[in-house]
């Protein structure tokens, strides 16, 4: 953090706080060089990125969207709603700890297919086949064996 009055680049924290109301950590900084304070206030910034569809075509995030892909797959499985929320969370939070603004919807289905394998094999392959779009049957039954390779390497 450079000095605004000298442009020196040495600057000490003297003092820390978090301003609750808004989520800010306002920090007293002293110039090493020529001794003047100053206050900088920084915010953590969690934006939700907007999801680029395949079509290029940009839509909001929707959590209701992503759950429903998911239990769709789920159908008739036997996986608790603890562990779908569980899943949807964490694919909440790659989303906001990428930093981007916008995301593809290729990279969402790359994270559920990641969480579906976690969850349930049955779901993972009923997802994968819709959404990787299996153009024959040779394809798919590649996909299979390799998912009973890393089963089996367990
Ligand atoms: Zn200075």
């Amino acid at each position: 953090m450079n000095c605004p009055f000298c442009q020196a680049e040495d600057t000490k924290v003297m003092d820390s706080r978090l301003v609750n109301e808004v989520n800010q950590v306002r920090r007293r900084r002293i110039c090493s060089t020529c001794n003047e304070r100053f206050t900088t206030y920084e915010t953590v910034e969690l934006i939700m990125p907007r999801i680029i569809k395949r079509d290029q075509s940009r839509v909001s995030f929707e959590e209701d969207r992503l759950r429903n892909g998911m239990l769709r797959a789920l159908e008739k499985r036997p996986v608790s709603t603890a562990a779908v929320d569980a899943s949807v969370m964490a694919i909440i939070h790659k989303m906001r700890a990428s930093g981007e603004k916008e995301i593809t919807s290729d990279q969402i289905g790359e994270w559920v297919m990641d969480e579906l394998r976690k969850l349930d094999d049955v779901a993972y392959v009923r997802f994968a086949s819709v959404y990787r779009r299996f153009q024959d049957l040779e394809s798919f039954k590649a996909e299979i064996e390799k998912m009973l390779r890393a089963t089996e390497s367990h």
